[in-house]
């Protein structure tokens, strides 16, 4: 059950009636709400007088479209990830160098991107492979964000490094193998930055949903959902971009979803097609692979667009943007 009241001390109260009957109980407040939540299915016996009442039909309720129908905005930064807009946030899969970054931010600025991405803590397949720089790809995060005054967006994997990454990032980006690392999540709700959630390869949508509950309930509404593709019996691509999750996630929550069209590519021949169907799907947004030289990329070097490639990305995307009615 979810309980919204107009004002704090009235919720807190609530809370307390609640847990006397021995029923969980949770005060959050979140997206300008007091709320109070108990587990879905608890309906407590004491007359608990809420301005608003609602019994979900799901087990995800925070997070669920059926109680709060006006799509949640989420600030990265000086800009806003929000429904009725086309939110690009394009860079290289990792920070390489100083030389890299900063290249690769100006230009990526200059084609009309709208936030930064670089990872610095990588999580990759093979322990003998590049890891990333760790906190000085952090600092050249930085450094690309004072020169280009784009937001930043980079991977957290240890919640043990949250307070570091914070300090440096914008936006914290949850890998799609961490997607279900729940001490993590609990973490996040009290990291004061927006989660931009991947999708974990083997998950499912209501998995990914619960996961933003997760992140929602331990006191952060600021969640953008990332569809990035999962595993399945085909392996033509490197993973099969799951298009209506993003349709059902955009229907059954009010948070923003955008999509990684990079990582189910494995091929920049195919990321541009893709990030369309991204959109055409329904999504407010992309996060896209860019190098200044993708064949010498230390990480997926196969699937980040070239300069050039990101520039056709942005011009078919804005017609498509226009051709849906959006920004
Ligand atoms: C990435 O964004 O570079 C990345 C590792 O993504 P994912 O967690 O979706 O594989
Ligand atoms: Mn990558």
């Amino acid at each position: 059950m979810l309980y919204e009241f107009k004002d704090a001390e009235r919720a807190k109260e609530a809370k307390e009636l609640v847990e006397r009957e021995g029923v969980p109980a949770w005060y959050i407040e979140l997206w300008g709400r007091y709320i109070v939540a108990t587990p879905p299915g608890a309906k407590p016996k004491a007359a608990v007088k809420a301005d608003v009442e609602v019994e979900l039909k799901t087990e995800y309720q925070l997070v669920s479209r059926q109680w709060k129908k006006d799509p949640t905005p989420v600030r990265i930064g000086d800009r806003e990830v929000k429904e009725g807009k086309v939110f690009i946030i394009a860079g290289p899969c990792a920070v390489e160098s100083r030389e890299q970054i900063m290249t690769a931010a100006k230009a990526v600025k200059e084609l009309g991107a709208h936030a930064l991405r670089g990872g610095a803590f990588k999580p990759r397949t093979s322990p003998y492979t590049f890891q990333g720089l760790g906190e000085e790809g952090l600092k050249l995060l930085a450094e690309a964000r004072a020169e280009t005054g784009l937001p930043v967006v980079t991977e957290v994997m240890d919640a043990a490094d949250i307070p570091l990454v914070a300090k440096y990032a914008d936006a914290l980006q949850i890998g799609a193998r961490n997607m279900q690392n729940f001490a993590l999540l609990k973490k996040l709700g009290k990291a004061g930055r927006p989660v931009l959630l991947k999708r974990g390869l083997g998950n499912t949508v209501e998995e990914w949903l619960l996961a933003a509950e997760y992140v929602a309930l331990h006191g952060n509404g600021d969640v953008v959902l990332v569809e990035r593709g999962i595993r399945t019996f085909d392996r033509t691509l490197r993973f099969t971009l799951d298009v209506g999750a993003i349709a059902y996630a955009k229907q059954h929550t009010h948070l923003p979803v955008i999509g990684d069209p990079s990582h189910p590519a494995g091929d920049r021949r195919f990321v541009i097609p893709l990030a369309l169907a991204i959109l055409a799907a329904g999504a407010d947004g992309l996060i896209v692979e860019v190098h200044p030289d993708p064949p010498r990329a230390l990480s997926d070097a196969a699937q980040q667009l070239t300069f050039e490639q990101f520039a056709e990305l942005v011009e078919k995307a804005r017609a498509l943007a226009r051709a849906l009615g959006k920004e």
